[in-house]
């Protein structure tokens, strides 16, 4: 329960997104001078190891 409220929490960075960068998905790395891009990649990353950890 607690590992689907982190993911939630996640989704939300995610799809709230950056304003500077509307288009950013967080598919490929952040450049890394904004923050909010920064935040969205992180947390690409942080949803996709809990992805992975519930599989195995
Ligand atoms: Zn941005």
């Amino acid at each position: 329960m607690k590992r689907l409220l982190k993911k939630i929490e996640l989704l939300e960075i995610l799809v709230t997104g950056c304003r500077i960068h509307p288009a950013y998905r967080a598919i490929r790395p952040a450049t890394g001078r904004c923050s909010p891009c920064v935040k969205m990649w992180k947390a690409r990353q942080k949803l996709n190891n809990l992805v992975e950890k519930e599989e195995e």
